[in-house]
C-alpha cells in the first residue's frame, strides 16, 4: 500500500471529501482519513442528510393529516410506522454513502480508515480498528475533523435520556414527549421532526428569540407558524441542570422572571452548540495552533501555523454549516495549487428546514441599525401569493434589505414554501452587487413563489408592489 503522498485530507464530512476530490483533479496524490468505517462525516451520517430525511417524511404525514381533507383526499385512518421512518432515514444515509466510495474510487483518492494522530508537521499515524496502524507522510495536510456536540453546565449528556441529535435521529420508539434545550438551528429542526408525528415538545432557549443569530423577524414568524403547530416555546429561559430519571429526564430551569422551574419528558434532546473536535488528532506534535474555543487558528488562506497544514470546515472559525466546509475545502486545494480563489463569507446563506423553511443570506436588519448602515425593507406576505395559495402555503414572507441610495441589495429573509431553494437568488444578486430594481425588471414566472422576492424588491425600491 502507497503510503507517501501530495496531500492527505483528514476526516471525510464535506469539507473533507470536497477537498479531497479537487485535490486530486488538480493531480495530487491525494489519501484520505476517516476514522469511521462509513465516509460522509457529520453531515452524511448523523446531520444534513438524515435531518432532512426525517423531516421530509413527517411533513408528508402532517400534510397528510392537517391538508388532504381540505384537498379532497380522503385516506381513512392515518397511522404512522415509526419503525419504517428511521429506516427509511437510514437506507437515504446509505445511499449518499455508496455515493462518496464511488466518488473516491472514481478520483483515484486512497482511503484510510482509522484515527489520524500527527508524529510531526509532515508524518500521521493512522491507527486502525483492528489496532494496528500505519504510517503515511505527505507534503500537504488538510484537517476537516468537523464537531462535536457541546453542551452546558449542570447537563450532562449521557446518551439514554439527555441525548443529542444524532441520538434524536435513531430513537428506538415514538416518545411522548421531549424537552428541547436550544432554539437553534437543531432545535427547530427536531421540534418540526417530532411535533408533526405528535410528539409533545417543549423548547427551552435562553435568548428572546428562535434560531436568535437570524433577522428577528424570522424568529418572530416562526414562533407563531411553531405555536399553531403546538409546540411550546419558552424565550428568555436559562436551563440549569437536566437529570436522568430512568424512564424519563428532568431539566431545571429559570424563567423569564428568574423563576425555578422544572419539566420532565421522555428525553431531554441538548441542542445549544457544536465545538470543534481534535482529540487524539497529535496537535502537539505540530505547530498548530487552538484558540480558546478550541478552533484550529488559520491565516487568510486557512494555513495553520504549521504552514504545510491546513484546516477546514467546524474545526476553525465561521459558521458550521456543511456548504461553508465543501467551499474552504475546494479553497484549500486550488490555493495549495497556486491559484486565487475567494471565499465570500457574508454571502453564505443560512437555512433552516422547518415547514415553512427558512432561508438567509447578507446582513440582518440587527446587524445594519448596529452598524449604523442606513437602508430600506421590501416585506411581501406569502399570503397574498397567488402560488402560495394554491398551494395552502400561506405563512412567512420575503424581506429584502437594500441601500437607500443606489439600491445594492444588503439581505435577504425569507420563510415561506421553498425559501431554501430561492435564497439562491439573493447570493446571485449580492455576490455580482445588482440593485432592488434590477432584480425587479426581469421576469417571474407565473404563477410562482419567486414573485414574492419580485414584490418584494420593488418595495424596497421605492416603487410600490402590484398585489398588495
Ligand atoms: P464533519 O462533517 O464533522 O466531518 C469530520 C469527519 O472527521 C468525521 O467523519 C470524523 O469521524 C472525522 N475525524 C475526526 N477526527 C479524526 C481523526 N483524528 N482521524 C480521522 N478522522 C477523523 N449543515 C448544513 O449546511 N445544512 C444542514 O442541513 C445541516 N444539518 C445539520 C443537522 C445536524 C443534526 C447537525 C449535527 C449538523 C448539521 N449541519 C448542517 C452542519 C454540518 O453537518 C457540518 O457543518 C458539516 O458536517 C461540517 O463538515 P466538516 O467536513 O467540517 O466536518
Ligand atoms: P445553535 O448555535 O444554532 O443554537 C443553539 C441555541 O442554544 C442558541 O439559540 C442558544 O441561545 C441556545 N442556548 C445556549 N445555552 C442555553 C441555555 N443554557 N439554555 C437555553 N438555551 C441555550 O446550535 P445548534 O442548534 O446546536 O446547531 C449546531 C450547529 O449545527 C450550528 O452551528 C448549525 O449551523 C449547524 N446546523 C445547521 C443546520 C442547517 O444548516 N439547517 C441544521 C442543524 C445544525
Amino acid at each position: 500500500m502507497e503510503t507517501k503522498f501530495d496531500i492527505v485530507v483528514i476526516g471525510s464530512g464535506p469539507g473533507g471529501y470536497a477537498s479531497a476530490i479537487r485535490c486530486s483533479q488538480l493531480g495530487y496524490k491525494t489519501a484520505l482519513v476517516e476514522k469511521y468505517k462509513a465516509l460522509g462525516g457529520t453531515c452524511t451520517n448523523v446531520g444534513c442528510i438524515p435531518t432532512k430525511a426525517l423531516l421530509d417524511s413527517t411533513e408528508h404525514y402532517h400534510t397528510a393529516e392537517t391538508k388532504f381533507a381540505t384537498h379532497g383526499i380522503l385516506t381513512g385512518k392515518l397511522s404512522l410506522d415509526f419503525k419504517q421512518l428511521i429506516k427509511r432515514k437510514g437506507e437515504v444515509v446509505e445511499q449518499n454513502i455508496a455515493g462518496l466510495n464511488f466518488l473516491m474510487k472514481k478520483n483515484k483518492i486512497e482511503v484510510f480508515e482509522g484515527i489520524g494522530s500527527f508524529l510531526n508537521n509532515s508524518e500521521l499515524n493512522v491507527k486502525h480498528n483492528d489496532g494496528n496502524s500505519t504510517k503515511i507522510t505527505s507534503t500537504y495536510f488538510i484537517i476537516a475533523t468537523g464537531s462535536k456536540p457541546a453542551t452546558i453546565p449542570g447537563v450532562e449528556i449521557d446518551k439514554q435520556r439527555i441525548i443529542t441529535s444524532t441520538e434524536a435521529l435513531s430513537l428506538p420508539e415514538k416518545p411522548k414527549s421531549i424537552v428541547i434545550i436550544g432554539g437553534g438551528v437543531i432545535g427547530v429542526e427536531m421540534a418540526s421532526i417530532y411535533a408533526r408525528i405528535g410528539v409533545e415538545i417543549t423548547i427551552i432557549e435562553y435568548f428572546d428569540s428562535l434560531i436568535p443569530t437570524m433577522d428577528k423577524d424570522l424568529g418572530k414568524e416562526l414562533k407563531k407558524i411553531f405555536t399553531k403547530q403546538n409546540i411550546k416555546i419558552l424565550l428568555s429561559h436559562k436551563v440549569q441542570s437536566a437529570k436522568n430519571n430512568g424512564k424519563n429526564a428532568t431539566v431545571s430551569f429559570l424563567d423569564a422572571s428568574n423563576n425555578p422551574q422544572e419539566i420532565t419528558a421522555d428525553y431531554c434532546l441538548v441542542a445549544v452548540g457544536r465545538k470543534p473536535y481534535t482529540e487524539g488528532l497529535g496537535l502537539e506534535n505540530t505547530n498548530i495552533e487552538v484558540d480558546t474555543k478550541g478552533r484550529i487558528v488559520t491565516n487568510e488562506k486557512l494555513q495553520t501555523k504549521a504552514e504545510n497544514i491546513y484546516a477546514i470546515g467546524d474545526v476553525v472559525a465561521g459558521a458550521m454549516l456543511a456548504h461553508k466546509a465543501e467551499e474552504e475545502g475546494i479553497f484549500v486545494a486550488e490555493t495549495i495549487n497556486g491559484q486565487k480563489p475567494h471565499i465570500n463569507y457574508k454571502l453564505i446563506p443560512g437555512v433552516v428546514y422547518t415547514w415553512p423553511e427558512v432561508a438567509s443570506v447578507g446582513y440582518t436588519e440587527e446587524e445594519l441599525k448596529e452598524k449604523g448602515i442606513e437602508y430600506r425593507v421590501g416585506k411581501f406576505p406569502f399570503s397574498a401569493s397567488a402560488r402560495a395559495r394554491a398551494a395552502m402555503e400561506k405563512d412567512g414572507f420575503s424581506k429584502i434589505l437594500s441601500d437607500p441610495k443606489y439600491g445594492e441589495l444588503l439581505g435577504m429573509h425569507v420563510i415561506g414554501p421553498r425559501a431554501a431553494d430561492l435564497i439562491a437568488q439573493g447570493v446571485i444578486g449580492m455576490e455580482y452587487e445588482v440593485t432592488d430594481e434590477d432584480m425587479f425588471r426581469i421576469s417571474y414566472a407565473h404563477p410562482t413563489y419567486s414573485e414574492t422576492l419580485k414584490e418584494a424588491y420593488m418595495i424596497a425600491s421605492g416603487q410600490g408592489a402590484i398585489n398588495i
